[in-house]
This record gives structure tokens, sequence and C-alpha cells, in this order.
């Protein structure tokens, strides 16, 4: 069966099956749930887990060859959440890792600046002026504009409210074609008409204000300014703490890695898109340390080797993109970033964030150091040898062998890979009674494997007990007896399960069992010796 087109997908459908067979719960769910957060059921554990040790065996165990030739070395870490609050001083996240956010005073919304697109209109006199609409993602402020932009469309009150404030406006705007408001500046704001999505009126949204993203809490009995700490709010600050840790320790050499995964907080604004914007949600963090020189090279070599990551995982690449960040996007500090991006459903068919790949320059270890007050340098001695076999001055040799390494980060989300593959996989098939199933590539299947005796007598349980007995210590696998094939069929189809064998009448006879293929329903005779051999191949490493 050829792909499907993740827009055909329907986002309620993929939560409400998330939900019938335990992949993802609203967290607190018996006391209305909460904002932001979700819970991981057996299945949705199992296939996040799934995720996480295929990165960290490609990346930590295993990491790929590099441009060279040679294997890349990386190195592990798991940091604390909470570190002392400088730490998010430096990073410059209390402060500056703020969304500007503004609120609409009509329907009590907020919304993050960014997501105000601008676009130039028609004033009733035919002059331009700067009209902004709050949306979500730029394809979605397409979508918005294409309506928006036919005002017969438009309630007649509100018609009627946008040409008054257009007639107010018309001097002097200028041309901003989808821009982002928090571009903008103060004296552009104001030329600038603004709606809130449901709000009767232009004019309820307020300018936009700094909302600090970082979860607060205490350390220690007392709970005044000095005991505040901070929930991380990514897992790459601890890595950059441990840098000169790792190099003190563990024999490492320019260029080499240290990878993290763990849980960041976010106190997100506008959580949405199910598990795709939560408050609380797990990242795959690398940080690789190089030459300033070597950055560029470096840069090309993770972008690509991240993707092809992704598409190792089963994610079709018709559905994966590049987007290189403009350089008005960029923070001050960083060289060059792209995102990899996904179609989610919610923003096919545009596309949407899965893991951003960012040349960070020295700016990070420079903010530690500067702050921290030691030394981040790095002595690279195979540089000064080199310099000394090329005849180089001191001078010269020193300032080759003595940096602050470059950074090149690909950072990406555990959970919202999770979406991803879950996205990947949900595929309806009216001809089946589950009429969806689950596709995952059997690798991350969060069961292998179905074991169903054909009905519960003539010796059938005991050869499926026995068979099961000596798959489970190799592979995740579920005996079930209850119901009819048919119902158990439909319940691992759900589930993504791509293996099913059924021991029948005939297994007592000849010691064969059907396997039946989740994909094709497809069932072939194996002998039952063979099971554990065509699981272990049908899986692979
Ligand atoms: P966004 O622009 O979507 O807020 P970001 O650019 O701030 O994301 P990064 O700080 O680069 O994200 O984080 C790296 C990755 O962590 C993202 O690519 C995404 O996969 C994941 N991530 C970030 N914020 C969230 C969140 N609130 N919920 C789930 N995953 C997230």
């Amino acid at each position: 069966m050829p792909d499907i087109d993740p827009a055909s997908k329907s986002m309620e459908a993929i939560v409400a099956l998330c939900k019938r067979r335990g992949f993802v719960y609203p967290a607190s769910e018996i006391y209305g749930g909460i904002n932001g957060f979700w819970d991981y059921g057996p299945l949705g554990t199992a296939l996040k887990n799934n995720i996480r040790d295929h990165w960290w065996k490609q990346t930590v165990e295993c990491p790929p060859i590099g441009p060279d030739g040679e294997p890349v070395s990386i190195v592990g870490l798991d940091s604390s959440i909470i570190q002392n609050p400088k730490v998010w001083e430096a990073s410059g996240h209390v402060g500056g890792f703020n969304d500007p956010m503004v609120d609409d005073t009509e329907t009590k919304k907020r919304y993050r600046a960014d997501h105000v697109w601008v676009r130039r209109a028609a004033g009733t006199d035919g002059k331009d002026v700067l009209v902004a609409i709050v949306l979500g993602s730029r394809e979605e402020a397409d979508a918005a504009w294409s309506h928006f932009d036919k005002t017969e469309k438009l309630p007649d009150q509100l018609r009627s409210e946008l040409s008054k404030a257009l007639k107010k406006f018309i001097d002097g705007a200028k041309f901003y074609e989808d821009m982002p408001l928090s571009y903008l500046d103060v004296s552009d704001e104001e030329r600038v008409i603004v709606f809130g999505q449901h709000a009767s009126k232009p004019g309820t949204l307020t300018e936009p204000r700094e909302f600090n993203l970082m979860f607060e809490t205490f350390v220690g009995a007392i709970r005044d300014a000095s005991s505040k700490a901070y929930l991380r709010p990514e897992t790459a600050q601890g890595i950059f703490l441990n840098y000169k840790n790792v190099v003190d320790t563990m024999r490492v050499k320019m260029p080499f890695g240290i990878a993290q995964v763990g849980k960041s907080f976010r106190n997100e604004v506008t959580p949405r898109n199910f598990i795709f914007r939560s408050r609380e949600f797990e990242q795959m963090e690398m940080e690789w340390f190089c030459a300033p020189d070597d950055s560029p090279k470096w840069y090309d070599f993770w972008k690509h080797e991240r993707m092809r990551w992704w598409e190792s995982l089963g994610v079709s690449n018709s559905n994966l993109r590049f987007r290189d960040h403009d350089d008005d996007e960029l923070a001050h500090y960083s060289k060059m970033c792209v995102d990899i991006e996904y179609k989610y459903p919610f923003t096919a068919p545009g596309f949407g964030e899965l893991e951003g790949v960012a040349h960070r320059g020295c700016y990070d270890l420079t903010q530690h150091q500067t702050h921290s007050k030691q030394k981040l340098e790095y002595f690279d001695q195979e540089r000064q040898v080199q310099g000394q076999k090329d005849g180089l001055s001191k001078d010269e040799i020193n300032a080759q062998s003595k940096y602050i390494p470059n950074v090149i980060e690909p950072a990406s989300g555990l959970t919202r890979g999770v979406l991803v593959l879950l996205t990947e996989a949900y595929t309806p098939d009216e001809s089946r009674p589950s009429k969806v199933y689950m596709k995952f590539k059997p690798k991350f299947a969060p069961i292998k494997a179905g074991i169903f005796p054909l009905v519960n007598k003539d010796g059938m349980p005991q050869v499926a007990q026995k068979l099961y007995m000596g798959l489970r210590e190799k592979f995740a696998c579920q005996l079930d007896a209850k119901q009819s094939i048919g119902k158990r069929y439909a319940r691992m189809d759900e589930a993504g399960t791509p293996y099913c064998f059924t021991i029948d009448g005939d297994t007592l006879a000849d010691q064969t069992v059907t396997v039946r293929d989740r994909d094709s329903q497809a069932q072939e005779r194996i002998n039952i010796d063979q099971v554990e051999k065509f699981l272990a191949e049908k899986i692979g490493e």
C-alpha cells in the first residue's frame, strides 16, 4: 500500500486510538486533566523507549562514520533537572527565554506574538495599511488570509469595524508581507490593526509582553528569592555545564560529542495539538564540540545525518523536509540553523518542527566561562604538534591550538518523535474489522508478536504457552487466548503488532503454526521451531 498523506489523517481519530489502546492518556484525567500534560500508557511508553534506545544506540554506542571516514566519538550524560539558577542567567533563559505574548482582552486568550501575522490590506480609500490577525503557523496564516482577503465573507459587524479601523491608519503604512508581529519595531506596531481570532472587533490585543517559560520552584525549607530555582527548559545546558568534566576525565579529544535524553519543562502559553507542544516533554540532544574552522563541515554533516536518522525510523521522506532559518530568525549568536520538519495532520499541507540543528558558535561556553569565571578553553595538542611541524611561530601555534570550541547542536523532541511515528503508522483500512491498523516499522512496534491458541482446548493453550515462554525472553510478545481470533487480530492491528502466531488443530499434528502479517493480512505456515528465527530476521537490528 502506498504511503498515506498525513493531511488525510484525522488528529481526533489518532488521539482516540491512543487513548483506546493505551498509547497516551490525558494526565490527571479523573480530575478533569491538566492542560499541556500527558501520560504515556503501556504501549506509548514502549514506543517512546524504543525510539529513545535507537537514538542512544546510534548516537552514543555506535555513532556514525564522520565525513573523514573515521567513526565519530560521542559520550552520554544524565544531568540534573534542577541546576544552580545562575546557569539560566548565563544561558540567557532568565530574562531572555521569554516568548513575547499578546493577550486578547475580549476573549481572555493569550497568544505568542510570533503567531500574529501581519499583512498589507487595502483601506477603504484604496491605500495600504497593516492588518494583523492571530493565527498559528505560517501555513495556517496562508489559509486564513485567503479567506480574510475576501472581505464579503467576513461577518457584517467585523467588516464594518475593520473598515472603520482601516480609515484611521491610512497614512504611512508600510508593506510587510507575512511578517510576524514580534519582528516589527514599536513604531510600526502602532500602525497595525490587530484582531483576536474570535474577537468581535479589532484592537482587543495588548502589546507583546515578555512571558518567562521556565517553571519555578524553591530549593530547601525557606521560600524566598534566594532559594528560587528552575526546572530545566532544555537538556542542552546540562551538557555545557559538564563539558569541562568530560574533557578532564574521559580522554576525549576534539571533535567529540556529549549526548543526553531527558525531560524538559516549559510553561508553554498555548500547549496544543496533542503531544506536539506540551509543558512537560522529553528531548534528545547532542552537543558536538569542534574547532571553529571545522564547524561548517560538521554542521553540514549533522544536518544530513539527522535527516537520515529520522528516515531510518520508517518516516517517509516525502513527509519530512529541511527548513533553513532566515537570517532574521536566527538567535543573535547562531550562525546557521535548520529545522527538520514533518507534515503533521494539523500543519498539512504545511510542515512543523521536529528537530532543530543549530550552529551555536562558541556562545554557550563563552557565556558560562564569563559567568562562572572558570576557564573553558580547550588546548588542542594535535594542532600544537602540527603547528610545530609546519614551522609556525609561537603566537601562531597558540592562536590555533587554544580555543573555545564551536558547537553544532542537533536538538530533537523525543515525545514529538512519538507523535510522528504514531501519525505515520496510523493507516485506515475499511476492509478489516478494526478499520485501522498501526503500521510501525517492526523494530519500533511496542509488541513484536501475538501468540494465540485458536481455541481454548485440545492442548492448544499448552503449546501456545510453551511458545510464549520461549519467545518472551527475547521479544516483547503477548499471549492472548480471550475472544474470537478475529477480535484478537483486530486488537493487535490497533496496537501495531507486526506478526501474530496461531496454534491450531494442525499444529498438534505437524508442528506448524500460522503467521499472520499485519500489513498484508496474509497467512503462511511455518514450523514452530522456526518462529524465533523468523521474528529475529523480520525485526532486525
Ligand atoms: P518551538 O518553536 O516549536 O517552540 P523550539 O524551536 O523552541 O520549538 P527547541 O528549543 O529547539 O524548540 O527544542 C528542540 C526540540 O524540542 C524541538 O524541535 C521539539 O521537537 C522539542 N520541543 C520543544 N518544545 C516542545 C514542547 N513544548 N513540547 C514538545 N516538544 C518540544
